[in-house]
């Protein structure tokens, strides 16, 4: 099961983004990474074509390693690692810090 899910508070625990805290834009589970808003922005260079003159500068959030980032327990705010819990025979995601569950 997917500890990290879209829409998530993270908070990026390694790298040059190291304690910036953003929502999870997408998951890549094959890769095991994850697009965080305003981390890891890359600089593409857009080259004009037919559709687009106008040449220019594009900054754009590429995917980090899902190791790299806690989830932010929204019950507590503590960024934290996350633990499975089964209630009502539903998997949910249990804080490790607070023990307050969520989907
Ligand atoms: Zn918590």
């Amino acid at each position: 099961m997917r500890k990290v899910r879209k829409g998530d508070r993270v908070k990026v625990t390694s790298g040059d983004d190291r304690g910036k805290i953003g929502k999870v834009l997408q998951v890549f589970p094959d890769r095991e990474r994850v697009l965080v808003e305003g981390v890891n922005i890359v600089t593409k260079h857009q080259r004009p074509t037919q559709t687009m003159r106008e040449p220019g500068i594009i900054k754009r959030e590429a995917p980090i390693h899902v190791s790299n980032v806690k989830v932010i327990c929204p019950e507590c705010g503590v960024p934290t690692r996350l633990g499975v819990a089964v209630a009502e025979g539903q998997k949910l995601r249990k804080c490790r810090q607070c023990g307050a569950t969520f989907a």
